[in-house]
């Protein structure tokens, strides 16, 4: 038995491979009937993805997925159920894209330095016309034959203390979490074993989200296994804090973040949608 909730999704808006809508009919045919499209750092794929998702018959929870910069380093965290109206909210995603056009010049720079020359270009190609992320990157450096496969490109060149590498500058955590609770959603920490950070500093992480305001973390995730899933759990019920669950899902070629597919959430937790109408 698999979750029908899906509450962190990726599209074409940010770095995800399927349209708002290719991806709403996907999940629909998937089993999911309760979606949240959180793209990175932007609302733009929300309109689309309302429209299709009535056509579809899925119940569609409007999101986003705010970079962090929390102790140096980058932590992600989900606005659920946001009022899309809120202007401060793109006032302040807007920024955040504009980090991301100087950040792209700079590892565009860094890569030519090892002799890989036009990626600015090649990623923008990549990236449509909407936000340019180091996915897109990976994904130039991929089709030009510098990697295997978007791992390897990562692993290769665009992790911290790799050629390709600039550190981020995002949004405080105090900030993302207030702009989220002000256009009425719910925060949610993501993907909490993905910051390689001890077990401590994860503690202190999630107990300033919390003080902030913050009132979810991600429970079950695609690629999380069954002892992540127990561990991240207990310690939503130690910090009070109830529990989300998203696939992440990006592109139909991974199998671990596959729509429709997540577990469910374990019993001792309260799921984030426990008193959703
Ligand atoms: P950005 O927000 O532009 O720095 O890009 C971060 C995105 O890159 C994440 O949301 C993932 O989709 C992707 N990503 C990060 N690390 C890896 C990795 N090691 N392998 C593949 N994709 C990654
Ligand atoms: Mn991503
Ligand atoms: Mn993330
Ligand atoms: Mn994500």
């Amino acid at each position: 038995m698999y979750l029908t909730y899906d509450l962190h999704t990726h599209s074409t808006s940010s770095d995800g491979i399927l349209t708002p809508s290719e991806l709403i009919i996907r999940a629909a045919a998937s089993g999911v009937k309760t979606l949240a499209l959180t793209d990175h750092d932007t609302l733009d794929g929300i309109p689309e993805a309302t429209a299709t998702a009535k056509l579809q018959g899925i119940n569609f929870i409007a999101g986003v997925e705010i970079s962090v910069t929390w102790s140096e380093k980058t932590i992600h965290i989900v606005g659920l159920n946001i009022d899309t109206s809120l202007k401060l909210l793109h006032t302040e995603l807007e920024k955040l894209c504009e980090f991301r056009n100087w950040r792209a010049e700079e590892i565009a720079r860094k890569l030519a330095s090892c002799n890989i020359h036009n990626a600015l270009e090649g990623a923008k190609a990549l990236s449509n016309g909407h936000l340019i992320s180091r996915t897109h990157f990976a994904r130039f450096l991929m089709h030009s034959g510098f990697a295997n496969d978007e791992n390897e490109a990562f692993k290769n060149f665009l992790l911290p203390s790799k050629p390709g590498y600039v550190q981020g500058q995002w949004a405080e955590l105090e900030k993302a979490i207030s702009w989220i609770t002000q256009a009425g959603g719910q925060a949610v920490l993501a993907h909490p074993t993905r910051y390689n950070i001890s077990n401590k500093k994860l503690r202190t992480l999630i107990r300033e989200f919390k003080a902030y305001g913050g009132a979810a973390m991600e429970v079950t995730s695609g690629r999380f296994g069954g002892q992540e899933r127990i561990a991240m759990a207990n310690l939503a019920v130690k910090f009070d804090l109830l529990a989300s669950a998203g696939s992440d899902f990006h592109d139909p070629k991974n199998i671990a973040t596959e729509l429709g597919k997540l577990p469910l959430l374990p019993a001792n937790c309260t799921p984030i949608w426990y008193n959703w109408s």
